[in-house]
């Protein structure tokens, strides 16, 4: 047993090691604060990024990049060799039904020169994108950064406080972004309190093994009360089963029998797969939420991606929209930024605002568009024991030249997408 210490040394505030000064601080190594952190140091601004992890190597949390994303990558020159890095890609998405093939997204009638969602581990991407954000060097990565505290002076946030292996940190910035994802440190502190709506769902994620001969891309199917998607991950299939939320405790008292039966019976020739989960630790929760801030800035202080709003794991779109808010956000902020660090002026709230209106109304939109098919589609689907039908109006309708490519439009890009400022 390990001696208490005694009660003075339990009571001392640790010394902040050291002050290091930048312009902009982001908090958070995902998709957003990333891409953020590189588009800044492109720009010439010196930017910090604190990601709290000691790697990139994390738990599955969605490995789609989006024709959207591609472009964007294309436009810094990068695409090709993001294209080097294994891969695999997805060129639509089938539906297995009981009134044969149902196929709503089908890249190839997008108009873009990626007509198909790029499968990578986000742990490739995000090494990749850091990768090329250390070429500059205004651009610092802080890995086992927890960001605890934010620095208020005159209602400002002047920077943050964090926590490494060796005491606490202070970085003192113009601008900090919380870039920290769902379950932001960052917005909490600022008092900022996401608008929650609750999807009807909860995603239950877990790896099946491939085997020769199985379809490539995606593949999924609904009906008898649940719902399966497979993610072709050329070693494995990451499979997702959807559950009626919060009927996981129920789930996991039924027996991990009830969720191969549950699995088996939609997707019977994978039955023999789903029993290698063999124990609950093999697979993942995904509580899904959707949510969005009423406000995504203070005077100092943004939020962006999952901090400012998370998605429905519908069309698969938060990495999309985080790396969209990220554009975005350099495109408003790369010259006023510069210009506070070359004259040593603060930065004005009103180009901050600027980055809410470009990227409220669009993500508004796609979480309406998330609610619609989770109210139309996945609820009644949840709700019944009847094999999954597509309505036959839907049929019809996707039918139409310029109706049909509207839904794999909205997964491809999202609403008012945006592009690189050269
Ligand atoms: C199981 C699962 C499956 C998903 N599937 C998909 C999918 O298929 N497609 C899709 O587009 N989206 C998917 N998503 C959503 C997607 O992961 C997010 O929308 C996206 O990652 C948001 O990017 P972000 O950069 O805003 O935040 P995040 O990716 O969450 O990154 C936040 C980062 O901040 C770091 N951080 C947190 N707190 C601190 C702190 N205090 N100090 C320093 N660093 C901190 C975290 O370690 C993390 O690296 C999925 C999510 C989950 C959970």
């Amino acid at each position: 047993m390990q001696a208490e210490k005694p009660r003075e040394a339990r009571d001392e505030v640790p010394e902040i090691r050291d002050v290091k000064r930048t312009t902009c601080c982001v908090v958070g190594g995902g998709p957003g604060g990333a891409v953020l952190a590189l588009l800044l140091a492109r720009a010439g601004v010196d930017v910090m990024l604190l990601e709290a992890h000691p790697d990139f190597d994390r738990e599955f949390r969605g490995d789609t990049l989006h024709p959207s994303v591609m472009e964007i990558m294309d436009q810094l020159g990068l695409a090709d060799r993001l294209l080097e890095l294994q891969h695999t890609e997805a060129r639509s998405f089938t539906l297995q039904t009981v009134s044969g093939p149902f196929t709503p997204v089908d890249f190839s009638r997008v108009d873009t020169k990626f007509p198909y969602i790029t499968m990578m581990p986000q742990t490739s991407f995000l090494e990749f994108i850091t990768g090329e954000a250390k070429r500059y060097p205004n651009f610092r990565l802080v890995m086992e950064a927890r960001v605890r505290e934010l620095i208020e002076e005159d209602n400002v946030i002047r920077g943050v406080r964090y926590e490494a292996e060796d005491g606490p940190h202070e970085v003192r910035a113009v601008l900090t972004v919380g870039a920290d994802g769902r379950g932001s440190r960052v917005r909490r502190l600022a008092g900022f309190e996401p608008v929650k709506t609750s999807p009807p769902m909860d995603v239950l994620w877990f790896k099946l093994p491939r085997e020769e001969g199985d379809p490539e891309g995606l593949v999924g199917r609904f009906g008898r009360g649940h719902i399966a998607v497979m993610l072709d991950r050329q070693d494995y299939w990451q499979a997702g089963y959807v559950i009626p939320k919060g009927t996981y405790p129920e789930l996991r008292r039924q027996g991990l029998e009830s969720l191969h039966r549950g699995f088996a019976e939609l997707m019977p020739e994978y039955a023999d797969r789903i029993e290698h989960v063999k124990d609950w630790k093999q697979a993942s929760l995904l509580s899904v939420e959707s949510s969005i801030c009423p406000r995504w800035y203070r005077p100092g202080l943004l939020l962006i991606g999952d901090a400012a709003h998370v998605m429905s794991p519908v069309a698969g779109v938060g990495i999309n929209y985080a790396i969209q808010d990220a554009v975005a956000a350099a495109n408003v902020l790369s010259g006023p930024l510069k210009n506070s660090q070359e004259r040593l002026v603060n930065l004005d709230a009103k180009y901050l605002a600027a980055v809410q209106r470009r990227r409220e109304l669009p993500t508004r939109l796609i979480q309406r568009f998330q609610a619609l098919i989770q109210q139309r589609v996945l609820a009644p689907t949840l709700r019944s024991n009847a094999p999954f039908a597509p309505p036959p109006f839907l049929r019809l309708l996707l039918r139409v030249p310029i109706v049909r490519n509207i839904p794999s439009r909205i997964v491809a890009f999202g609403f008012w997408p945006v592009g690189v400022k050269k």
